[in-house]
């Protein structure tokens, strides 16, 4: 006879034998949690046990959940007209492109996917193509970071800098290359921030020259590695890599997937750098995961070549889903929610707060590198100060779950590979309430406090 399962258990082993989940472990003893419920920067779990989400899903809640707003704008879009492709246009789908550029106080050309992944691959074959017609039918390759996560289709994951996700998928795209983004925290002794920025500027600029500069058709980079570890780049870095790109004919194609709307304290990440990218690509805030939806914007000047009457100008890359009216919708409302609640100003203050709050860790025997940038921060765990050696994985796994016990989702990131895996990561809400933000630093300091042997 078939017992009676409690509703959850139940759940758990349908899920087990159903579910292909990413990347977790099939012969993990724990189920993952099934998230019922979730509200502002909470989530509910299936018993009803509450946690506080500081990662934003997988960075992308940036107004929080449960905002009906967004779910009447889906729904009065729906009825209206669910679906159109874009060989037609529509009203939310042109009001959004709008509103992009505004947000960019520039002129780019908007194209629609569904993913990071998607727009990653949208901009790599506008690169080429425009190169092509621009006389220079040999740009091809792509530079972009070791540590750089820019997606898990084959164009994206090549451009991606961490070998153990490429491994066992391979051969990839072929045309893509990698160099060494700055680790502030790793740099050589003696050497000053800027100093070592700017070299590794230089390997940037001695890649493109060793590879022949006019194979090269873009570099690919996000304002900071954000899942390799949140590594942050002086100033001088982006400044420079945008100045070797104009002197060797290179587009700067900025991804801004996890960095734009808001994360950063700043509209996108690449407003803190002042540099003015070719292409930009944009997803997961965008809609705050409410719905899919991703943006390449492409500068106008660039567009230009694609407005031949000669039919193999067209960018013959056509996506189904890509700029649904109901995601544009959903994105519009989304955007509008930001600038209401002023929630872009209110993550570099919630940041700045977590920053100062977080600082004392320092004095932790196993926080080698307290940095972030707007409300997004990462904690890297060492085993040693001296030696840097990253902490162990079952460290920072105790760590993680005593959060989680604790009512805490944090993150961890890193590269598992160049054994960097060693990174907590934070990046709530920006729509977090005081109590939330206390709620988060309370967590962590007790946590740490109580992981200092
Ligand atoms: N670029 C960056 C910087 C990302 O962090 C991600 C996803 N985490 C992607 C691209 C790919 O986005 P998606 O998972 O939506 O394909």
């Amino acid at each position: 006879m078939k017992t009676v399962k409690n509703d959850t258990q139940s759940l758990n082993e349908k899920d087990r034998e159903n579910v292909w989940h990413h990347i977790s472990p099939y012969n993990e003893k724990n189920y993952p949690m099934i998230a019922s419920e979730a509200k502002g920067s909470w989530i509910t779990d299936h018993q009803g046990n509450k946690y506080l989400d500081a990662m934003s899903g997988l960075w992308c809640v940036n107004v929080g959940y449960g905002r009906e707003e967004l779910a009447r704008v889906a729904y009065e879009q729906m009825k209206k007209m669910a679906y159109t492709s874009m060989t037609q246009s529509h009203e939310p789908g042109i009001k959004l492109a709008e509103k992009i550029n505004d947000m960019l106080d520039d002129d780019y050309m908007i194209f629609y996917s569904n993913s990071g992944s998607d727009a990653n691959e949208v901009a790599f074959k506008i690169a080429r193509q425009y190169h092509q017609q621009n006389g220079e039918s040999s740009r091809y390759k792509f530079i972009s970071r070791y540590r750089a996560y820019h997606g898990g289709s084959m164009g994206a994951l090549a451009a991606t800098g961490q070998a153990l996700r490429k491994y066992k998928y391979e051969p990839l795209s072929s045309g893509f290359l990698h160099v060494a983004p700055p680790d502030n925290y790793r740099r050589p002794a003696g050497m000053s921030v800027e100093q070592y920025n700017l070299q590794r500027a230089g390997e940037l600029e001695d890649k493109i020259i060793w590879e022949q500069k006019e194979t090269i058709a873009g570099i690919i980079m996000e304002p900071l590695i954000t899942g390799g570890g949140v590594l942050i780049p002086d100033q001088v870095y982006v400044k420079e890599v945008e100045k070797i790109c104009k002197r060797h004919g290179v587009l700067l194609i900025i991804d801004e997937v996890i960095c734009g709307f808001g994360r950063t304290g700043k509209a996108f990440g690449h407003k803190h750098f002042d540099i003015k990218p070719d292409i930009i690509t944009m997803a997961k805030g965008l809609t705050s995961g409410y719905l899919p939806l991703s943006v390449t914007a492409v500068r106008k000047d660039l567009y230009e070549s694609f407005k031949s009457s000669e039919d193999n100008s067209h960018f013959r890359h056509v996506n189904t889903f890509g700029g649904n009216p109901t995601a544009c919708a959903v994105a519009l409302k989304n955007i509008e929610i930001m600038e209401q609640e002023n929630l872009t100003d209110r993550a570099a203050v919630l940041g700045n707060r977590l920053q100062q709050e977080l600082e004392e860790l320092r004095s932790h025997p196993y926080v080698g590198d307290v940095r972030g940038l707007g409300f997004l921060m990462g904690i890297e765990l060492v085993e040693d100060k001296n030696t840097k050696e990253p902490a162990s994985a079952e460290r920072i796994g105790k760590i993680i779950g005593d959060c989680k016990t604790n009512g805490l989702i944090i993150g961890k990131n890193g590269d598992t590979v160049a054994g960097y895996n060693n990174i907590l990561t934070l990046s709530p809400p920006l729509s977090s309430t005081d109590d939330d933000l206390g709620f988060i630093i309370d967590v962590v300091k007790k946590v740490f406090k109580e992981n200092e042997v």
